[in-house]
């Protein structure tokens, strides 16, 4: 048979299920595989013999070290490396590795972020191996580690991670969702998972001009520089064809992430120009979530490979688009039936409508909270723009199921759907096509996509957990209410028509099917009452909402303190990022610009002197202008420095929390825009030359 690249590599670094098959004794597997499956506890015996396994792969593969992989409340991943030796023998390396170290491990949790849920002197945290996520190799400068996936919580139980809210909303989706199916001729189903499939996007910059900008290097995005003469106005990008450079890195990203057991898919340039998406195909939201912290770390560890600099920042370019991820969310069961799959005829299909409307009721009574899922310092820079979901979360179905949902408001029942329709190129040598239901909408945060939902505002750089928690909870909360009232019903049938329609009657509010990008939305949203939530410190509140505090202790996915500690943890990050932001400026703006700055003009006036010492008729209007109007800016500039010194040390003096939170939004934020609008003017102005770091031409274009 021919040799394929990606047969020959794909999950050759997975413990998968032909490795634990080949490495571990036939009960063995199936305990495990049943602990997996069905969630049952895992005896410490079966535990020992899968860590033997686990370590005799890993060995045979040239690992050295472990590492308990987890995900803490930064949103990057973490890890602690041990190595397998034993000092059991001084004459020869004795390697060891057992159930217990594979279980369990105790990083000193004082370090990372928990908001509060423990003082530094209780810094006991514990690692939990997540068997449902299986376990890899890295293969870095390090040597080859083994990766167990693990969720991170303190000493008392609470979660200090992302992963342990997620897998506790897929168990809550479950239970509802099962309750929900028993009505319906769905018997064969045992368990649900929701199926999550996240688009990425990043920039790629060459490496040599990105080490020239300290912000790029120390906050991921540019704090200054103004767009060259061409822009992202040709539409030329997107989907354009891809350069060498790129295309070197985007082949080498795909074997390292096939390797990984990462089903990497579709590869384009985006909008804007260096910019790129990746997608893989779906997985179970546990394994996709884990898989997208890995694509993001990949990505970064490529580009280095090829002298190239890998942006996840949301905003890296003002000017261009920035990055976003979109969640491509759904609900499967173990037969294999996509639970949110329309079928031939959606209005005779109940159980889709039913499940339809309940996502439409949870995002509707949620929108605050979801969008709080997709906020961080840098998706307040792309919201609102011409160029991603704007700040109000609403609902995009299309054409053909916003016709049946009209249809049940008014008459209770729909009686036909829209037929998608053949279309005419009019071309006859060209195949006839058949057009989907409904026509995309790129304009809406969350929009139906023929048989899943995009959640489009989640942040490029950020864990898709959270997206994923929210709506897992958020539903099955929903659904939660639905069962109780189904299972109470006397007559199934007009119960369930009720339910549907009563649904799609309070919360048809949350539908929109037009141009989220226009300014009449935002009027039209606030005549709806929906909540337009416009940056990351507002939308903070929303966990100690008494709504959201309901929800998450209803379905034990959060407890009040931990979604305390996690508000305190966002007004924290908040303001530490802007925080460094600010500093950067002042750095750059003082020991870098400034100093430009006065060379340019110092030069400008030697010249003018110089012409009019050389030749006193000769007119220097056109220099002594230009002196005068840089002379003015730099004033300005160093005003604004100042001004951005001053505040910055009162916000970096204030007690933590949310108060210190809006000054950073309010006023640091203001006089980092402040200092920012003179320099970029500057940046038009002065010898190319002498300007200290790349522009955004070079970075752009010049990759
Ligand atoms: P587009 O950019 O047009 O939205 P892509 O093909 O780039 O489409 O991405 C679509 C994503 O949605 C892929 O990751 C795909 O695997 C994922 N997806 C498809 N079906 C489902 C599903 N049932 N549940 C979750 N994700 C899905
Ligand atoms: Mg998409």
């Amino acid at each position: 048979m021919e040799k394929n690249i990606i047969a020959d590599v794909f999950g050759t670094k997975v413990f998968n299920d032909d490795v634990m098959r080949e490495y571990l004794p036939k009960k063995t597997y199936q305990g495990l595989k049943s602990t997996i499956e069905n969630g049952e506890e895992l005896s410490p015996e079966v535990a020992n013999i899968v860590a033997h396994g686990m370590k005799e792969w890993a060995l045979a593969n040239g690992a050295t070290h472990y590492t308990h992989w987890f995900q803490p409340m930064t949103g990057i991943t973490a890890e602690k490396h041990d190595s397998f030796i034993s000092a059991e023998s001084d004459s020869r390396a004795v390697l060891e590795f057992n159930g217990k170290e594979l279980i369990k491990g105790e990083p000193d949790a004082s370090s990372f972020p928990s908001g509060g849920l423990r003082a530094t002197f209780e810094a006991r945290g514990y690692t939990a191996w997540d068997c449902t996520s299986p376990a890899f190799l890295r293969e870095d400068a390090l040597g080859v580690t083994l990766c167990i996936p693990t969720a991170f919580c303190s000493y008392t139980g609470e979660a200090l991670d992302k992963k342990t809210p997620l897998l506790r909303s897929i168990e809550a989706l479950n239970t509802q969702v099962l309750r929900i199916l028993k009505h319906f001729d769905e018997k064969d189903v045992t368990k649900i998972d929701c199926s999550v499939g996240a688009e990425q996007e990043y920039f790629l910059v060459d490496r040599d001009m990105f080490m020239k900008r300290d912000d790029l290097i120390f906050t991921g995005r540019t704090l200054f520089g103004c767009m060259p003469p061409k822009g992202q106005e040709m539409e030329d990008h997107y989907f354009g064809s891809i350069r060498e450079r790129q295309a070197k890195f985007m082949n080498e990203l795909n074997i390292e992430l096939w390797k990984l057991g990462i089903l990497s898919k579709t590869q384009h340039n985006e909008v804007a120009p260096a910019q790129h998406e990746m997608a893989p195909i779906y997985d179970t939201a546990n394994i996709a979530t884990d898989h997208n912290q890995l694509v993001m770390e990949t990505m970064k560890k490529v580009a280095r490979r090829h002298n190239l600099e890998c942006l996840l920042h949301e905003k890296p370019f003002a000017g261009v688009n920035g990055s976003g991820k979109h969640n491509n969310w759904s609900i499967v069961t173990d037969t294999g039936k996509n639970l949110l799959s329309p079928g031939s005829s959606p209005h005779k299909n109940k159980q889709f409508l039913l499940f339809l409307s309940a996502v439409i009721k949870a995002v509707d009574e949620n929108a605050a909270f979801l969008r709080m899922s997709a906020s961080n310092p840098g998706n307040d820079l792309r919201f609102g723009a011409d160029e991603a979901p704007p700040s109000i979360v609403s609902i995009f179905l299309g054409e053909q199921l916003e016709d049946i949902v009209e249809q049940i408001i008014e008459n209770g029942v729909a009686t036909h759907s829209i037929k998608s329709e053949r279309m005419d190129i009019g071309v006859n040598t060209l195949p006839s096509v058949k057009k989907d239901a409904s026509d995309r909408n790129r304009t809406s945060p969350f929009a139906f996509t023929g048989n899943k939902f995009e959640f489009r505002m989640v942040a490029s750089s950020m864990s898709i957990a959270g997206a994923n928690t929210v709506l897992n909870t958020t539903v099955a909360d929903v659904l939660q209410d639905m069962a109780d009232e189904l299972d109470a019903a006397e007559d199934f049938d007009s119960a369930l028509d009720h339910l549907i329609q009563r649904t799609l009657k309070e919360h048809s509010r949350v539908i929109f099917n037009g141009n989220g990008y226009s300014e009449d939305w935002v009027e039209e949203a606030h005549r709806r009452n929906l909540p337009i939530v416009t940056n990351m410190v507002d939308a903070t509140a929303s966990f100690l909402d008494p709504k959201t505090i309901k929800i998450f202790e209803r379905q034990n996915v959060l407890s009040l303190t931990e979604l305390e500690s996690r508000a305190e943890i966002n007004y924290e990050a908040y303001s530490k990022v802007i925080n460094i932001e600010a500093k950067t400026m002042i750095e750059m703006a003082s020991k870098q610009y400034v100093p430009a700055i006065i060379k340019y003009v110092t030069k400008l006036a030697g010249s003018i002197n110089s012409i009019n010492t050389a030749c006193p008729e000769a007119n220097t209007s056109v220099q002594t202008e230009l002196l005068k109007k840089c002379s003015d800016l730099l004033a300005k500039t160093q005003n604004a420095l100042t001004t951005l010194i001053e505040v910055s040390n009162i916000g970096s003096s204030m007690p933590e929390g949310k108060e210190q939170a809006e000054y950073y939004r309010d006023t640091v934020f203001t006089a980092m825009n402040a200092l920012r609008s003179p320099i970029d003017e500057l940046e038009m102005l002065v010898d190319k030359e002498i300007w200290p770091v790349p522009s955004y031409g070079d970075m752009l274009f010049e990759v």
